[in-house]
């Protein structure tokens, strides 16, 4: 039997629109197996989560996902993290500092903003944030403002490189990200590889200690799963997926997990166990 298996997805400890408990009842409903939070740059969610998976009898996870920054690929490299210890020496400071630069890089934002005559301040940006700050929190800030009608509008006008908003990613090189998860236990996976550009550069991230890669991304083509399932299996790398579902009004609200064959499944469980 196929399963049903979400290693992606945040909540509102980071950019996603759910709490942890909202998002169990919500796999619940999807008929999802497992679960895996994977906020950005924080495990605030894991008591939530781990509660109500028990209460709800679904198998969850903690997981995590790290921005990088860096020149060429490295600013589009996003590092998911599964099975590490998440009280290993120095993770969580580590994590706590990614945080402070987030906060550093939104203040900045929003000055540009301001610069360009766009009426927005900082505490209506934190405001919308229980933990670690984006810029999809600096884009509901400007929705609630009537700026913009969505977030992709806001990242489309405003966000992305070369527009009013935009600041460089103060996060981790993808080293630096890799490194992190495995010294504290876990697998450093690569999320959606497609924004992380050509083969050359996933080799190279394979060099600096990957591990796995999103092979069953929502977003990928039938020809994107095959390609990617190749890459992985060609070097012995853990197939992970995911959606990346950030919840109602984010414009990521489909529905939980993507289907893992039963080879696959058995391939992450061993991997999983490993880790433990
Ligand atoms: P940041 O971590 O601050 O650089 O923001 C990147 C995050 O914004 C990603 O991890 C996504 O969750 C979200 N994001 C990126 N592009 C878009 C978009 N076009 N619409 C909505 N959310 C987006
Ligand atoms: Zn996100
Ligand atoms: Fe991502
Ligand atoms: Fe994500």
């Amino acid at each position: 039997m196929p399963k049903r298996l979400e290693l992606h997805c945040h909540s509102i400890y980071s950019d996603g629109t759910l709490s942890p408990v909202e998002l169990v009842a919500r796999a619940v409903q999807n008929a999802v197996d497992l679960l895996v939070l994977s906020d950005h740059d924080t495990v605030s969610g894991a008591a939530e989560l781990f509660a109500a998976g028990s209460r709800a009898d679904l198998e969850v996870r903690l997981g995590i996902e790290i921005n990088c920054a860096g020149s060429g690929a490295a600013d589009r490299v996003h590092i998911l993290g599964y099975g590490f210890k998440p009280d290993a020496p120095g993770f969580s400071e580590r994590l706590a500092e990614f945080r402070e630069r987030r906060t550093l890089r939104a203040q900045r934002i929003v000055e540009k903003l301001r610069a360009f005559g766009v009426a927005i301040d900082f505490e209506a940006v934190r405001a919308g944030a229980y933990e670690t700050l984006g810029r999809p929190h600096v884009a509901d800030a400007l929705r609630r403002l009537g700026v913009v009608k969505s977030r992709q509008e806001a990242f489309e006008r405003f966000l992305i490189k070369g527009k009013p908003g935009y600041v460089d990613s103060m996060g981790p090189s993808p080293a630096e990200a890799i490194a992190l998860i495995r010294d504290a236990g876990g697998v450093a996976c690569l999320a959606h590889p497609q924004t992380a550009g050509k083969e050359s550069e996933l080799d190279e991230l394979h060099r600096a200690g990957l591990q796995g890669i999103e092979v069953l991304y929502s977003g990928h083509t039938p020809f994107q799963v095959r390609a990617y399932g190749h890459w992985a299996r060609s070097r012995g790398l853990l197939a992970c997926g995911g959606t990346d579902f950030h919840g109602p009004r984010t414009g990521r609200d489909a529905r939980l997990g993507v289907e893992y064959d039963d080879d696959a499944y058995a391939a992450l469980m061993d991997r999983f166990a490993e880790c433990l």
